[in-house]
C-alpha cells in the first residue's frame, strides 16, 4: 500500500522478518491485504485510535474486525480482565460470573433458553450444525453465496469466489471450495444458495425438504459489501423454515450485540431458531456462543473445548455487557455511524461521485459503482474495488484506517464527534485527490 515508505519504515524492517518465520509473513490472511506491500505492525490502541509502531496515528474504523464494540482499552473490561488475570485464567472448572453472564445472555437475546459457550466464531458453527443436526435427525444445511461463517472444511464453501463463472447457474450454484486442502466431500451436506430469494429457498425445501437440518444465515451479509435483508426476507426465511420443519440459525458473530444488545433478531424481530454469537460480546476477548431454545440445546450435543468460557474472556462479557446495557449507549453509536453517512453523502453528492454509502447501527459501508442496496453475492462484483483501494490509501496516508479488503466500517462507543469530524475532512481530501 503505502508509497511514503519513510513513514512506515519499522512496519517494513518487521514484515521482511517474519517473513522467514510464517508464510506470507502474516499470522492471519486477514492481516494484509494483497494489494498491500506489507502490514503495518500496531504498537498500542486507546478509544477510537491506534498508533503504529513508528508512531502514526490513526482513528480506526477496523475494530479488530468487530470484536471492538467499546472500542480499544476500555476501561471497564481492561478492570475486569486484569482483577481475573490476578485469580488465574482457566481452571478447568466453572466460576460464579459464569452464571451471571449466562443469566444477562439470556435476557437479552431473544431467541436464547440456554447458552453454549466456545471460543471462536468458527467453532461456534460447528457446533450449531452439530445441535441441528442432533436435534433434527436430518444432515443438510442449507447455506448462502458469500456468507462467512468459519473455516472449517464444511464452512469456508461459496464465501468468496472469484468469479461468477465459477458460481454456476443461480437458481443451483456450484459449492465452491475455499481453501487448498479442504475436503470436497465435506461440502456433500451443504446447498448453497443465492441470498434474498425466497423463491430458490422454497423450491429446495419442496425438493429437500426431508434432508434438511438447517437454514444458517448472517442476518445481514458483512462478509463481501454489507449486503441488507430485502424488507420480509427474514420473516419470509423464519415462516418458510417453520413450514418445512428445518431449524433457522442466524450467524450473528458479526451483527451480536453490535446491531442491538440483542443482535439483530432483536434489531429486525424475527427470531431463529438457533444463533452463533461471537466477536463482540467479549469486547475484545476470544468468547462465542450458541444460543437456542431449551428443547433444541438440550438435544445431547456437548460442548468440547479448553478454553471454553475460560475466566478472562467471561470478566470481558460480563463487563462488556454491563458497558452495553447503559441506557443510550446503540442510539449513541448509530448517531455517530449516520453523521458519517450523511457527511460522505453530502461530499460525494457535491462532486457526483458514484458512491454509495449505507449502514445500520454501528456497521455502515462505502463502495463505489452503485448506487443502490445490492441483493446477494452475484452483485457485488459490479462493485469497483479498485477505487475503494485508492481511498482506503489516501485516508491511511492521513489517519484514518478504514477495513484492508473492503468498505464495510465499524464504529464503536468510543467514536467521538471530532473523530467525526476529521474523518469527513480525510474522506473529503481523499476523494478529492482520486476524482483530480
Ligand atoms: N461468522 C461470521 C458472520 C463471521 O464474520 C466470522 C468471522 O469473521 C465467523 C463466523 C468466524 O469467526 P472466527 O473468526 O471467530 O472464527
Amino acid at each position: 500500500m503505502q508509497s511514503e515508505e519513510h513513514k512506515y519504515v519499522r512496519s517494513i524492517e518487521l514484515f521482511q522478518q517474519a517473513k522467514q518465520y510464517f508464510v506470507g509473513g502474516v499470522a492471519s490472511s486477514l492481516h494484509k491485504a494483497k494489494t498491500d506491500s506489507h502490514p503495518i505492525y500496531i504498537e498500542r490502541g486507546k478509544g477510537s485510535k491506534v498508533w503504529d509502531i513508528d508512531g502514526n496515528e490513526y482513528i480506526d474504523y477496523v475494530g479488530g474486525f468487530g470484536p471492538l464494540i467499546l472500542g480499544y482499552c476500555p476501561t471497564a473490561v481492561d478492570e475486569a480482565v486484569i482483577e481475573q488475570i490476578h485469580r488465574g485464567t482457566v481452571f478447568a472448572a466453572p466460576n460464579e460470573l459464569l452464571n451471571k453472564v449466562s443469566a444477562k445472555l439470556i435476557k437479552a437475546v431473544p431467541c436464547a433458553e440456554i447458552v453454549a459457550y466456545q471460543s471462536t466464531g468458527t467453532e461456534a458453527n460447528m457446533l450449531a450444525f452439530r445441535i441441528a443436526r442432533a436435534f433434527t435427525g436430518k444432515n443438510k444445511i442449507v447455506r448462502f453465496e458469500g456468507h462467512y461463517h468459519g473455516w472449517s472444511d464444511e464452512q469456508l464453501i461459496s464465501n468468496s469466489p472469484d468469479s461468477l463463472s465459477i458460481m454456476g447457474p443461480r437458481n443451483k450454484p456450484w459449492r465452491v471450495m475455499g481453501s487448498p486442502g479442504q475436503l470436497f466431500r465435506a461440502s456433500e451436506d451443504i446447498i448453497v444458495l443465492p441470498w434474498n430469494d425466497p423463491d430458490l429457498l422454497e423450491t429446495v425445501f419442496r425438493r429437500h425438504g426431508q434432508e434438511i437440518a438447517a437454514v444458517i444465515t448472517e442476518p445481514v451479509m458483512c462478509n463481501c459489501e454489507v449486503v441488507y435483508p430485502k424488507p420480509d426476507f427474514l420473516e419470509t426465511m423464519r415462516s418458510l423454515t417453520k413450514d418445512h420443519e428445518v431449524l433457522l440459525i442466524f450467524d450473528e458473530v458479526i451483527t451480536g450485540f453490535r446491531l442491538a444488545l440483542g443482535g439483530a433478531q432483536e434489531y429486525f424481530q424475527v427470531t431463529p431458531d438457533l444463533a452463533v454469537f461471537g466477536k463482540a460480546m467479549a469486547g475484545g476477548y476470544p468468547l462465542s456462543s450458541v444460543m437456542g431454545r431449551k428443547e433444541i440445546m438440550e438435544s445431547g450435543v456437548k460442548p468440547r473445548g479448553t478454553f471454553n468460557a475460560n475466566p478472562l474472556s467471561i470478566a470481558a462479557c460480563f463487563a462488556t455487557l454491563t458497558e452495553l446495557e447503559k441506557p443510550g449507549v446503540y442510539n449513541r453509536i448509530a448517531g455517530m455511524s449516520q453523521k458519517i453517512l450523511s457527511g460522505i453523502r453530502t461530499i460525494a453528492g457535491k462532486k457526483q461521485i458514484p458512491l454509495y454509502c449505507d449502514g445500520e447501527g454501528s456497521i455502515w459501508q462505502i463502495a463505489f459503482g452503485i448506487d443502490n442496496r445490492l441483493a446477494d453475492y452475484r452483485e457485488t462484483f459490479r462493485v469497483d474495488k479498485l477505487t475503494y483501494q485508492k481511498l482506503k490509501q489516501e485516508c491511511f496516508k492521513a489517519g484514518l484506517r478504514l477495513h484492508p479488503f473492503r468498505g464495510r466500517l465499524y464504529t464503536s462507543a468510543a467514536h467521538t464527534p471530532e473523530d467525526v469530524a476529521k474523518t469527513l475532512e480525510v474522506i473529503e481530501d481523499a476523494l478529492k485527490t482520486i476524482y483530480s
